[in-house]
């Protein structure tokens, strides 16, 4: 934890403190907010590697456009699974929304397990599909992806426990990305509906207390 971002957290909570009553954040629920950043605080700093950084960015103005990408990202994946005919669990959107679900993420969604570890070529193409989605989703409204590290991760994971070369695994990644981008592409409008559902159910620290204009909108 840097000095500064102890400075903005301090500043924070004073804010806080002197505006909470004045738009309806009892004193109480200051209390809480208090207790819970500064313990967040150390945990973080600790073990989440900025998690905690990540939820205050997602509570200031301009989260709303961070939770927008990640709705983004896991509408993506949503549509894919469903259309691969992998029913998706729950999503959650934002790191409040994980921690509540218990996952150290910014934004998940729960699919089937496979059924073995060592996939055919044909469920490991489908994966692939499955899990490229969500930065397959982020390239085609941006343009470029941000998301997505952990899905890179378990897909290397499913290729290297196949038995498949590695040149076969780049290649069929490449395809699938492809045949993924061309697909929601199509899809756009599906797309920004499930983006546009996930986003509205996503929880904030700011939205617990005190749904500004922008929200409800
Ligand atoms: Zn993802």
């Amino acid at each position: 934890m840097s000095p500064v971002r102890i400075g903005v957290v301090v500043a924070l909570l004073t804010a806080g403190a002197v505006f909470g009553p004045s738009i309806g954040l009892s004193p109480a629920w200051i209390t809480v907010l208090v207790m819970t950043t500064l313990v967040g605080v150390s945990v973080d700093a600790a073990f989440w590697d900025g998690r905690g950084g990540h939820l205050l960015a997602e509570a200031l103005p301009g989260g709303r456009e961070r939770l927008r990408r990640i709705a983004l990202h896991e509408a993506g994946h949503r549509l894919v699974a469903t259309h691969e005919g992998l029913s998706p669990g729950p999503t959650q959107v934002g790191t409040l929304a994980c921690l509540r679900a218990g996952r150290q993420a910014c934004g998940s969604t729960e699919l089937p397990l496979p059924e073995s570890a060592k996939l055919s070529l044909e469920d490991l193409r489908r994966w692939s599909r499955v899990l490229l989605a969500g930065m397959a989703a982020e390239v085609v409204v941006h343009g470029e992806s941000e998301g997505g590290a952990d899905d890179r991760r378990l897909l290397g994971r499913l290729w290297g426990l196949s038995g498949q070369t590695a040149a076969t695994a780049q290649l069929e990644q490449r395809r699938a990305r492809r045949e993924v981008e061309q697909w929601l592409r199509q899809k756009r409008s599906d797309l920004d509906d499930e983006c546009a559902t996930l986003l509205a159910e996503a929880p904030s620290l700011r939205r617990l207390s005190v749904p500004s204009p922008a929200d409800v909108a």
